[in-house]
């Protein structure tokens, strides 16, 4: 099959991948396949499919994050890096201390676009990104065992917060603005069942926390 260009440029700058090469193409819908690469010239780049990989089922599902975006060039960098390490999920949520306004569904398309390059290169599964919206309802229906990273001597180290959690569950984790967390936001998520951890005694920007959280849950897997 012949490759779109943007496709045939990753290919052959980034990957430097030669005719003869075995690499995996991955569609946009997650699906992933082994390939030969046929010919790179000027009459386009062509792959020939070989077999379909089963290794996205094999991936059990990611953690979910709710995260207050931080500014444009470090909310793409934390969305790269999220998808890298398995990111189900992401909720950008509207906090008190925010820095982001809510940006609707081109905002949303912004972050899905370096979604997509990350899944690309990396081979991990699309990432489900929603338009940024309030707290509160992006807690609504949650469904899964909730870590806030706060930086306070009540929260319980990481590590320890993680153990305790059943076996096969997927949590979501919350990262805050940069200006924290309000003592409102701590009710509303001490009342929809939040667990607070804590990220080690420095403080880390959000993106820096988002990466630690997802981090330290993809190890446990690996
Ligand atoms: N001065 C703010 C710091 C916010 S840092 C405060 O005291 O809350 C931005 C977000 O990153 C925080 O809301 C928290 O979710 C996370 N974070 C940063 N450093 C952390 C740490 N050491 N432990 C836990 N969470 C941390």
């Amino acid at each position: 099959m012949p490759l779109a260009e943007g496709e045939a440029n990753h290919l052959i700058r980034v990957l430097r991948a030669h005719p003869g090469d075995v690499v995996s193409a991955t569609t946009p819908t997650g699906e992933r396949f082994r390939a030969v690469v046929d010919a790179v010239g000027p009459e386009g780049t062509w792959l020939r499919i070989e077999a379909r990989l089963a290794s996205e089922e094999s991936f059990a599902g990611g953690p979910t994050l709710l995260v207050a975006p931080p500014r444009a060039d470090r909310m793409s960098w934390l969305v790269e890096k999220a998808v890298e390490l398995g990111v189900e999920r992401i909720l950008p949520v509207a906090t008190g201390r925010s820095v982001v306004r809510p940006g609707g569904d081109p905002q949303a398309e912004r972050w899905r676009r370096v979604a997509a390059a990350a899944v690309k290169q990396s081979g991990a599964k699309p990432p489900e990104i929603l338009p940024m919206r309030p707290l509160v309802e992006a807690l609504r229906g949650l469904g899964s065992p909730l870590f806030v990273a706060h930086p306070v001597a009540g929260s319980r180290p990481l590590a320890e917060a993680l153990g305790a959690l059943a076996p096969g569950a997927l949590p979501a984790f919350a990262v805050g603005p940069e200006g924290g967390w309000s003592e409102e936001e701590l009710a509303l998520l001490e009342g929809a069942g939040a667990r607070f951890v804590w990220l080690g005694r420095r403080t880390l920007r959000v993106e820096t926390a988002a990466i630690a959280l997802l981090a330290a849950w993809e190890l446990r897997q690996a």
